[in-house]
């Protein structure tokens, strides 16, 4: 039986940008990864490239006839996923389960999950050994 320490849900999160255009072609130019209120994101200004490209960008669009256009920040909400955490049947460590296309995860004892927290035994990859527990590749009864 899974003991499950978390059940699985889903958070609202967000990210900005600090934008900037050509006027030119709207639309292309630039953008950088900033908190809400437009500031830079540390991860950003630790980026050398991004930041001479943030440097020209700002000072193209303070010009009267600069080649660049703000266009301000832009705040995108996104929903994810976060997989439910049981406690490991095996060593009782927390372990966080997988999802979508990485649903199987393994504990870092070894011992592997399905997503619904099901155990799935060491060799559960390994199509050869399904005729001994009566299992076949395809679900469908038939060999492969
Ligand atoms: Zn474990």
């Amino acid at each position: 039986m899974t003991v499950f320490i978390k059940e699985s849900h889903h958070v609202t999160e967000s990210v900005s940008t600090l934008n900037f255009s050509y006027e030119s072609d709207r639309g292309c130019g630039f953008c950088f990864d900033c908190n809400a209120d437009g500031s830079l994101t540390e991860e950003t200004k630790a980026l050398p490239a991004a930041m001479v490209n943030y440097e020209y960008a700002l000072a193209e669009s303070k010009k009267s006839d600069g080649l660049i256009v703000a266009d301000g920040v832009v705040t995108k909400k996104y929903r994810s996923f976060v997989p439910a955490v049981i406690e490991c049947s095996k060593c009782k460590k927390e372990h966080q389960l997988g999802s979508g296309s990485y649903a199987d995860t393994q504990c870092s004892c070894g011992q592997n999950y399905n997503a619904f927290g099901q155990e799935l035994r060491a060799d559960y990859q390994d199509a050869s050994t399904y005729a001994e527990t009566g299992e076949d590749y395809y679900g469908d009864g038939d060999d492969y």
